[in-house]
This record gives structure tokens, C-alpha cells and sequence, in this order.
């Protein structure tokens, strides 16, 4: 038998915050200092120790923040994961194509969570809340750079939903 080459894709309905897992990425914005949805969920249930780390980063290598499509690592806190690798998702735009920034965001998480040795990583649906993108792109995009992204040593990624609509999207590109 050969081993496992990619990871198997599990869909959740629920709290990113609550998961077991290795990883647990967080839609950020480019201050990494917080803000609304999965970002200010995390900070809250994970504590002051992850906006620490953070403030930590900004002032060490990322002065001017962490740019769009980008992703970096900190401690989780108290949240049960180890991690927490925040990414900055685009805004969604009408009049430009940012799709591949998107991608990026699913790409560059996963790189870093093989980096840490983590072997499950749970995803939000990135910029499908405050930043509008379209929930079904969205989960399309996800699901598709997950599968085509090689992640050494990752057994699982988990896709954590918050509600019905956005289970059924990703249900529809997983099938
Ligand atoms: P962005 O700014 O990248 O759009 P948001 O945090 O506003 O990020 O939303 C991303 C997605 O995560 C949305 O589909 C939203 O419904 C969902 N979401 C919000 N809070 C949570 C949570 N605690 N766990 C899982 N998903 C969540």
C-alpha cells in the first residue's frame, strides 16, 4: 500500500474556535490586532497571549502588516488547537479578479502548518463574511487549492461552516 499523499477533507458545521485540531486558521485582517467574525472569535476564547504574539509580530516583521494572500503563525492561546495561523483574505471586488490572492491564503496556511509538523488544520471559509466574497467562489476556491496543494505530513483539513448555506456550498464541491 503507498502512503497517504493528501490530506482528507472533513466538513464541519460549527465554532473554528472549538475544534481539536493541530492548527487552526484565522481570517484576519492586515493589522493582525483583531477584528469581527472568526478574528475577533479567536482573540476572545483564545485570550490575550495570540493578540500578544501578534503585537509581537507587527513589531518585529511586519510593520506595515501582513499583506493579502499572506499567512503567519502564532500560539493559540487557550484555544484547544497549538496554533493559529492567521492569513489576510481579499475583499471581494466586482471589477477585478482576486481569486488567486484567495488561493493564496489556502496555499501559503497549509505550507506553514506542515512547517510546524501540525498534521490537522481547520479552515474557516475565508472572505466569505465581512469581506463579501460570493459563498459558493468561495468554497470552490477552497476546495480546490486544498486538493491541489501538496501538505507534507497533514493528515486532515478540516473546513469549519458556520451555518447551513455555507455547509451546503462546500458540501456541493466536495462531493
Ligand atoms: P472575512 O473578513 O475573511 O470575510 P469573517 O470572519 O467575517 O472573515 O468570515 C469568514 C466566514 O467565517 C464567514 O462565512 C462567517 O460566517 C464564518 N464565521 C464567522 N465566525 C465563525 C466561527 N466562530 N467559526 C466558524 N466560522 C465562522
Amino acid at each position: 500500500m503507498s502512503p497517504r499523499t493528501s490530506p482528507r477533507l472533513v466538513l464541519v458545521q460549527g465554532d473554528i474556535t472549538q475544534q481539536d485540531v493541530d492548527a487552526v486558521v484565522n481570517a484576519a485582517n492586515s493589522s493582525l490586532l483583531g477584528g469581527g467574525g472568526v478574528d475577533g472569535a479567536i482573540h476572545r476564547r483564545g485570550g490575550p497571549e495570540i493578540l500578544a504574539a501578534c503585537r509581537a509580530l507587527r513589531a518585529s516583521h511586519y510593520g506595515k502588516g501582513l499583506r493579502t494572500g499572506q499567512a503567519v503563525a502564532t500560539t493559540a492561546g487557550r484555544l484547544p488547537a497549538r496554533h493559529v495561523i492567521h492569513t489576510v483574505g481579499p475583499r471581494w471586488s466586482a471589477t477585478e479578479d482576486r481569486s488567486e490572492l484567495l488561493a493564496s491564503c489556502y496555499r501559503e496556511s497549509l505550507r506553514i502548518a506542515a512547517e510546524l509538523g501540525a498534521r490537522t488544520v481547520a479552515f474557516p471559509a475565508i472572505s466569505t463574511g465581512i469581506y463579501g466574497w460570493p459563498l459558493d467562489d468561495g468554497a470552490r476556491i477552497a476546495v480546490e487549492t486544498v486538493r491541489s496543494t501538496a501538505a507534507p505530513g497533514i493528515e486532515e483539513v478540516r473546513f469549519v461552516v458556520f451555518d447551513e448555506r455555507a455547509h451546503e456550498a462546500f458540501a456541493g464541491h466536495l462531493a
